[in-house]
């Protein structure tokens, strides 16, 4: 079977890991922590990278970070994977949940920008959504399967309405928005390192921000916001570092970012020369402005096609292809969230599958995954 996206971790990676058993240097402090912070920020082109032990608690801590409390509304589009949302539950908060771009399968920036006119107004607690009351406290757009969203209408729009930004940038290391690095935009922007990411250290994150003082923050809340070298905490703070295992992955990974990118940019390239005179099949989006990472690859199935028959087609034939995330006003713990209507997000999901696309695989297995699709659509 040739497996959706499995990691590759033929470099360094051994050899760190017994470095951590050796110097046992295996919890949250050591040398491949701090190493892993400066390459994490390189590539994010931000002065400061925190690690977090997920993608998921570093979106949760970034948004704590920036102020947002039980009963806030966090602004996310609907087109995103769960932990988007989770994230912000987990703040006691909840996501308002906007329709997506056909263009870019990102935050609607016209839409966002209509409805906070219309739905919000200013007052001294904040920006307040005029139907529930409840305070709008930042916007969370998420750079979609490595791509980046069209930024800087997002950023106008975050500043005319003074909202603070989070970019769940999750699967987005080593992408580019108008050539220059995607931290630099947002207040933060959050990265996974998640076993199935382009970039891997088992499980991890990394909030990356040229902002000091959120940074200084980020970190002190990250470590139980102990003060001194005595157990005194002066908030609630959480245990959400990276270990220095992980960390020991996360570097010898990133010492091949470069490598990785290009050859994902290379097997999203092959798939669209190869299928995009198909009748009735669409591309991922693929706008000028970006630099893209193109974590995942696929295409957008002909109209009268159904995403799992086509994936057990695929199955059959030994190829390991699937659906893509349904969306999260769809998603039973957010079925009484605040959302826009959904028409693009909800005509495009069910149309979605994902096809192999790990670094390792080669140009053979790629022709015939191709073959196999233009059999199994025809
Ligand atoms: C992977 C991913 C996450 C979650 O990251 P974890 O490290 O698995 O917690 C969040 N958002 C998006 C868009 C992702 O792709």
């Amino acid at each position: 079977m040739i497996p959706l996206a499995i990691p590759n971790l033929t470099g360094n990676e051994s050899l760190y890991l017994q470095e951590c058993i050796q110097s046992t240097f295996v919890s949250s402090v050591g040398p491949f922590v701090n190493r892993f912070e400066e390459m994490v920020a390189k590539a994010a082109g931000t002065k400061y990278a925190v690690s977090t032990s997920s993608g998921t608690t570093g979106l949760h801590l970034a948004l704590t970070t920036l102020g947002v409390k039980q009963n806030d509304l966090v602004i996310i589009p609907s087109f995103t994977f769960i932990a988007t949302a989770n994230a912000v539950s987990h703040c006691g908060a909840s996501p308002w949940i906007f329709d997506i771009s056909p263009d870019t399968w990102c935050l609607d920036a016209e839409l966002l920008a209509e409805t906070l006119s219309k739905e919000t107004v200013q007052s001294e607690k904040g920006l307040i959504h005029k139907t529930s009351g409840r305070r709008v406290a930042a916007i969370m757009p998420v750079h979609i399967l490595g791509m980046p969203c069209d930024i800087d209408p997002l950023i106008e729009i975050a500043n005319r309405f003074s909202l603070p930004t989070v970019a769940d940038g999750a699967a987005a290391l080593g992408a580019c928005y108008k050539e220059r690095k995607l931290g630099e935009f947002f207040d933060c922007t959050v990265y996974s390192f998640n076993g199935n990411k382009t970039v891997t250290a088992g499980g991890g994150g990394i909030i990356a921000t040229n902002d000091e003082r959120l940074a200084k923050l980020a970190r002190h809340l990250s470590t139980t916001a102990r003060v001194g070298t005595e157990y005194h905490h002066d908030m609630v703070g959480f245990n959400y570092r990276i270990t220095n295992v992980q960390a020991a992955v996360g570097c010898a990974q990133m010492e091949r970012i470069d490598e990785f990118v290009s050859k994902k940019r290379e097997i999203r390239h092959r798939y669209n020369e190869n299928l995009r005179n198909m009748e009735g099949v669409g591309l991922f989006p693929d706008p000028a402005w970006s630099y893209n990472a193109c974590w995942f690859s696929g295409l957008v199935l002909p109209q009268h096609y159904v995403v799992s028959e086509s994936c057990e087609a695929l199955k059959v034939l030994g190829i390991e292809a699937r659906s893509f995330w349904k969306p999260i006003h769809l998603q039973p713990p957010y079925e009484g969230a605040p959302a826009t209507s959904q028409r693009v997000a909800e005509g495009l999901w069910q149309r979605i599958i994902t096809l192999p696309c790990s670094t390792n695989l080669n140009e053979h297995d790629q022709d015939y995954i191709i073959s196999c699709i233009k059999t199994v659509l025809r």
